[in-house]
């Protein structure tokens, strides 16, 4: 089983949808393993946007310091979801990181529309909703920079039953 760092960002929880979209989730059988709410410093963000996800070395300073004071904006909801290949069906359902290119059906797709240029005028993050881990490194390092080991929940679900060895 795989497991995957989601964040709900400042926008989703101000927006009053974190239930909605958690419950997406839910529904697609993914296990909550961890959740909690809280306001990271900007070291914290430092290291989550650039030291694992090399945001300003893909995209440049300005991108990545506007960033960091979007999501400084609010409290967030972190969750570690586990699931079959979860990270990248999470990443599938999550959709593009620009709502304005992502799908009807996923989650930025559904509950935001805006574009990189307006959001980048304006001097923000492109407001999306979520973040996922981008991939199975970048969620090994992202759950062991945002929770503890005894934050992190070992217990059945009943999809379990279908997706164990049968007896
Ligand atoms: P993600 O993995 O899909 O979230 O995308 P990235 O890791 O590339 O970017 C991290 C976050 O930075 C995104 O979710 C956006 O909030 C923000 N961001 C990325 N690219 C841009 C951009 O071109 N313009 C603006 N305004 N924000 C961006
Ligand atoms: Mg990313």
């Amino acid at each position: 089983m795989e497991r995957t760092l989601i964040i709900f960002k400042p926008d989703a929880v101000q927006r009053g949808i974190v239930g909605e979209v958690m419950t997406r989730f839910e529904k697609a059988g993914f296990k909550i393993v961890g959740l909690k709410m809280l306001q990271p410093s900007e070291e914290h963000y430092h290291k989550h946007y650039e030291g694992i996800g090399t945001l300003k070395t893909r995209k440049g300073n300005e991108i990545f310091e506007s960033t960091l004071l979007s999501m400084q904006e609010g409290p967030v909801i972190a969750m570690v979801l586990e699931g079959v290949e979860a990270v990248s069906t999470i990443r599938k359902m999550v959709g593009s990181t620009e709502p304005k290119s992502a799908l009807p059906g996923t989650i930025r797709g559904d509950f935001a529309h805006v574009n990189y240029n307006q959001a980048t005028t304006t001097g923000r993050a492109v407001a999306n909703i979520v973040h996922a881990s981008a991939d199975l490194n970048e969620a090994k390092q992202e759950i062991d920079h945002w929770f503890k080991k005894e934050e992190i929940f070992d217990y059945r679900v009943v999809h379990e039953h279908f997706t164990q060895p049968k007896s």
